[in-house]
């Protein structure tokens, strides 16, 4: 079952670089439109027009054609994380102080989710490291009996949205294929969503998480468990009953054999 669900990532992986190689071809085309270039020169082009188009190239937006070439062709965690470098992909980078791209066991059978890093998580560089990282570190290892080194933790979103907004879809749009990769990458036999917006955005569902929570869901061959996020929790603690309901049920999942 994971060697299909890594074929079906592979055939999207492609579908999904070809989609942004031409999304990139068209952004590259309106900056040349901008910049008042109409034709490409015809001859070896002059120092002076290598700078320009070299000054047009970089930026914010990406370089043309190898914006997520390098990820998507990545055979471990480090090579993705290389890859991925000093994004500029979208427009939430100014505003980092650490790219905060994941944690843990890179073979890990269990990977949790989360939306996007927050202040401790931008100023330590690793998800979940504040008081709801605590609480995330407390239902690992107090509630599963499991150490935090033998999960892989992640979030939708590696740089921190200004004052911890959500995500925008542009934003999303730019960072997922490097989630996307991680999954493809450790390969985990469950996968736990924490909190609304990961849930949803994993899911392309926009039914509330109260609905979505508490059962099994599919994410392309791999066991997808929605719960509430351990901010949400900080807030409302009465729910962390519902979260254990879940947690067990992810217990019960990886004790499971794997299909
Ligand atoms: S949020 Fe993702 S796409 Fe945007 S700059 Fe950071 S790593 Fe790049």
């Amino acid at each position: 079952m994971l060697f299909g669900a890594v074929v079906r990532m592979d055939l999207e992986n492609n579908r999904e670089e070809l989609r942004r190689m031409v999304a990139s071809l068209l952004r590259h085309v309106e900056r040349c439109d901008r910049a008042g270039i109409r034709f490409l020169p015809r001859s070896q082009p002059s120092a002076s027009e290598e700078k320009v188009a070299e000054d047009l190239l970089e930026g914010t937006e990406g370089n043309l054609f190898s914006d997520y070439a390098a990820a998507y062709r990545a055979k471990s965690l480090k090579e993705l994380r290389a890859a991925i470098g000093d994004c500029r992909r979208c427009k939430l980078w100014p505003g980092r102080a650490h790219l905060v791209f994941g944690v843990g066991n890179p073979q890990a059978k269990l990977m949790f989710i989360g939306e996007g890093p927050g202040r401790d998580e931008d100023l330590q560089g690793e998800p979940f490291v504040g008081r709801a990282g605590q609480l995330l570190t407390d239902i690992i290892t107090k509630g599963m009996g499991l150490k935090r080194e033998d999960v892989y933790i992640a979030n939708v979103i590696k740089c921190r949205p200004p004052e911890n907004r959500n995500p925008e879809p542009d934003e999303v749009d730019s960072c997922e294929p490097f989630l996307k990769k991680q999954i493809e990458l450790v390969r985990p036999q469950i996968i736990v969503a924490l909190g609304k917006f990961a849930v949803q955005t994993l899911l392309r569902s926009k039914a509330p998480i109260t609905r979505l929570r508490g059962i099994w869901h599919d994410y392309h061959g791999i066991k997808l468990m929605p719960t509430f996020h351990p901010a949400y929790l900080l807030r409302n603690p009465g729910d962390k009953k519902l979260v254990w309901e879940d947690i067990k049920k992810v217990l019960k999942g990886l004790r499971a054999p794997a299909a």
